[in-house]
């Protein structure tokens, strides 16, 4: 279930479907996606769909962690890195194998500690999380090379062009739960040009930190 035979099959489907960055399709063969998910779901780790994690969420789907992080590789540097919607650390994994330094922020807590723990296995250092409210970023930690949001707002907030560096690369999801436009926003000084690059469905940014 987690043989080399099974990740080589879906490094092929994410070949047919257009992912070409070799760098990033041996982070995802070599990346363990199986311990990111609670036991029962295990065998289904290395198909390319999303699955659930708790808490209404979900894994997103190789497909889209691998367009998402070779869109941002192949546009421009990634020293400082901000993902919004943590969720179980997944595209936090394979983006820190990638990137200089990554920062996270997760608006579950369970998540975010989840999360942790799975980062910390895989001995990925050079990333920080944090609980709380991502549609307002992280500032202190910015200006960013690269933002992404992994949640989708219906409106991009203000606050992540604020943060992003000049030449920073913003993709995000932007509409309701029916389904949604891939956004990339490329910042040119007070400029910022806004390209749409495929229809995407994720589950909603929610604003405010979950209690409980
Ligand atoms: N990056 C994850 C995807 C997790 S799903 C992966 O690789 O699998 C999206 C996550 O965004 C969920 O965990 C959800 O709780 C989180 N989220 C939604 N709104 C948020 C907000 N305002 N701030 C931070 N996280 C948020």
């Amino acid at each position: 279930m987690t043989s080399q035979r099974t990740r080589q099959r879906l490094i092929g489907r994410l070949m047919e479907q257009g992912v070409k960055n070799h760098r990033v399709l041996d982070v995802i063969r070599t990346t363990p996606r199986h311990i990111f998910l609670d036991e029962a779901l295990s065998h289904r780790a290395y198909e390319d769909t999303a699955l659930p994690i708790g808490y209404g969420q979900t894994i997103s789907q190789p497909y889209i962690v691998a367009r998402m992080t070779e869109i941002l590789m192949n546009t421009g540097k990634l020293d400082k890195v901000l993902e919004i919607g943590t969720g179980c650390g997944y595209q936090t994994a394979v983006i820190a194998q990638l990137a200089g330094e990554v920062v996270s922020v997760e608006r579950i807590k369970p998540l975010l500690e989840k999360a942790r723990r799975n980062l910390k296995l895989l001995g990925l250092r050079q990333v920080e999380l944090k609980y709380a409210d991502g549609s307002l970023g992280w500032k202190e930690k910015g200006p960013f090379d690269a933002i992404l949001t992994t949640a989708a707002p219906q409106q991009i907030p203000g606050e992540l062009l604020g943060q992003l560096a000049d030449g920073g690369r913003l993709i995000i999801p932007v509409g309701g739960e029916a389904g949604q436009d891939l956004q990339l926003i490329t910042r040119h000084g007070d400029e910022f040009q806004t390209e749409t690059l495929q229809k995407v469905r994720f589950v909603p940014l929610l604003s405010g930190k979950s209690v409980g």
